[in-house]
């Protein structure tokens, strides 16, 4: 029978080798070894024609010898982006399974979907389908310059785009005008989009844009936002990580600012 790729989950934690450099996922007859403790298994995808599988394990699991548990970003740079985007759909699939055990309108027990990923109630037909919430990232340009910004919770020196969740009601317009606004008190206009990216710590999905700023002076949002100001193109300050789409955005953005000034000078 054909191979197949193991995602064993521990909670948010993936079961990889020991290897610090080269991490290995286990493959189809690692299966025998964690039969007694699997809580959940979904088939997730593949990857270069290999069948994935999300597996989570109980608490009471320790790792055979030669693996261990790590999180999911440290595996950035590690995996290709494509299998990373994967472990990153079993692990959102992982999670809503383990929250979605019972019906959010009856109370009763969920059963799974013959054919979708969906869980429906056998009690009210109620059908719960894995959670996706998106995420506005905006990065504003001002001639050769960008705004850049950070939250307390980044690592020390590192600045970013300013981004936050849709609220109900909003279209992706409307709720980056108003995260700009809130976060730093500036006005935008030419909001042009880019690209987007799943994210899933837990279930976000990042749409990233480029705008013009228009007007306002930055007072960045006491308590979400610690410290935000304009950065030369020539002079930025530490960035987030190449595999993260704000990064992608700020490259991208930069470049094409090169290019332009490039071109007029
Ligand atoms: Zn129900």
């Amino acid at each position: 029978m054909a191979n197949q790729l193991l995602f064993i989950f521990q909670g948010n934690q993936l079961l990889v080798t020991n290897s610090e450099s080269s991490p290995a996922l286990p493959n189809k007859s690692f299966i025998d070894l964690i039969k007694s403790v699997i809580l959940r298994d979904h088939q997730v995808g593949f990857y270069e024609h290999v069948l994935c599988r999300a597996i989570e394990v109980s608490e009471d699991y320790t790792p055979s010898a030669g693996y261990r548990f790590t999180g999911l970003r440290t595996l950035f740079g590690v995996f290709d982006e494509q299998l990373i985007s994967l472990i990153g759909r079993a692990l959102q699939i992982v999670e809503w399974d383990r929250s979605h055990q019972y019906c959010p309108k009856c109370g009763n027990e969920n059963t799974r979907h013959e054919h979708e990923l969906a869980k429906v109630c056998p009690s009210c037909s109620y059908r719960s389908y894995p959670r996706i919430s998106p995420v506005v990232m905006g990065l504003i340009v001002r001639d050769t310059e960008i705004l850049l910004a950070r939250s307390p919770h980044f690592a020390p020196g590192m600045y970013s785009a300013i981004a936050g969740f849709c609220e109900v009601g909003e279209s992706l317009e409307m709720a980056l005008h108003r995260e700009i606004k809130e976060e730093v008190n500036v006005s935008v206009d030419s909001i042009q989009y880019y690209t987007s990216q799943s994210w899933p710590f837990p279930h976000s999905l990042m749409v990233a844009f480029t705008c013009r700023y228009v007007s306002g002076i930055i007072i960045p949002q006491p308590e979400e936002i610690e410290d935000a100001k304009w950065f030369s193109i020539d002079a930025l300050p530490l960035l987030p990580h190449p595999v993260s789409v704000a990064r992608k955005l700020i490259d991208f953005t930069v470049a094409n600012i090169k290019a332009r000034y490039h071109a007029l000078h």
